[in-house]
């Protein structure tokens, strides 16, 4: 999405694609081989979604949820793929850029699906960001969902939203069809501002997540798109906020918004956190431009 033109034997902005004899060599985060982590959570989990998903609300019970409430006793695959489309200052993942660089650890789409047992009831592909590998994400996910033999077994994707539009329409079928949802994290409104914060535009995430809206239409329980802002002082406050919730409200006025609290880290970690009456006037902010479900997260951070 970044559109790179590397020279030969350079790496691309996401540090995956290569300039090799003229020509774009992926080393990574293909349908066979990618770099992730991943671990096992128990359900309810701290999800940015946990308020509103199958796993952890009673959202969309019985059809994609085990139980009605939050599925106790199941555990969630967060899946951390080592690589991404951004490069923001207050990242607070920024060391997965030393597994990038080293293609470390390199893994097959059987690895991770061997790490899925009986009790995983669903899978959140995060990172770094799932954008510059979601060709292994993908493949991956089909092959859980053989495995799964239509058993509830969730596809949840959290993101920065930059993908490729065609990769984001196989991603969220799939959520759509296993229950899951996708997670759309919008650094800022304005792309000056965006490109300030995360050395990008920020243009292919709105129009994905106008497309991902469009195409989820026929799915409103559990919701299928979710969104969430970091309310970085200073930088991303009420102005941001209120326009940002304008467009999703235009868009859906269901659509669920968390308003996340900032720890400083990174190349911003001299910074404070939120302060509680930032984020309350963002939030005031949010329902006045139309949204009816936000929710302040990270309510530990707030000073
Ligand atoms: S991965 Fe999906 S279903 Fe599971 S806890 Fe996160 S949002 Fe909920
Ligand atoms: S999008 Fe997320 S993982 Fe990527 S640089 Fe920004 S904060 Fe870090």
């Amino acid at each position: 999405m970044n559109r790179c033109r590397m020279g030969p034997g350079e790496l691309g902005f996401c540090g995956l694609r290569e300039n090799r004899g003229d020509r774009v060599h992926s080393r990574a985060g293909t349908s066979r081989l990618g770099i992730f982590t991943a671990y096992h959570d128990p359900l309810p989990t701290n999800c940015v979604a946990d308020w509103v998903c199958p796993g952890c609300s009673d959202a969309g019970y019985p059809g994609c949820s085990v139980s009605r409430g939050p599925e106790r006793g199941y555990k969630n695959l967060a899946v951390f793929l080592a690589a991404c489309s951004f490069d923001c200052l207050f990242c607070q993942n920024w060391s997965f850029r030393e597994n990038t660089e080293m293609l470390a650890p390199l893994r097959t789409p059987g690895e991770l699906t061997d790490m899925i047992d009986e009790r995983t009831s669903c899978i959140c592909f995060f990172g770094g960001d799932p954008s510059p590998q979601l060709p292994f994400a993908l493949a991956a996910s089909r092959r859980a969902l053989e495995r799964a033999h239509g058993r509830i077994l969730r596809i949840c994707w959290e993101t920065n939203g930059s993908m490729n539009p065609g990769l984001l329409r196989q991603a969220l079928a799939l959520s759509l069809e296993t229950g899951g949802c996708v997670k759309f994290d919008i650094k800022s409104w304005d792309e000056s501002l965006n490109r300030a914060l995360t050395g990008t535009t920020n243009r292919q995430t709105l129009e994905n997540i106008e497309l991902a809206v469009v195409l989820s239409r026929d799915r409103p329980d559990p919701p299928p798109i979710i969104a969430s802002t970091l309310m970085v002082p200073g930088y991303v406050g009420a102005d941001q906020v209120g326009a940002i919730a304008r467009f999703l409200a235009s868009l859906d006025p269901e659509i669920p918004y968390s308003l996340l609290a900032f720890h400083p880290d990174y190349l911003m970690d001299d910074m404070g956190t939120t302060t509680a009456r930032l984020a309350h006037e963002c939030e005031q902010t949010a329902r006045s431009a139309g949204l009816s479900r936000i929710k302040i997260g990270n309510i530990h951070l707030l000073s």
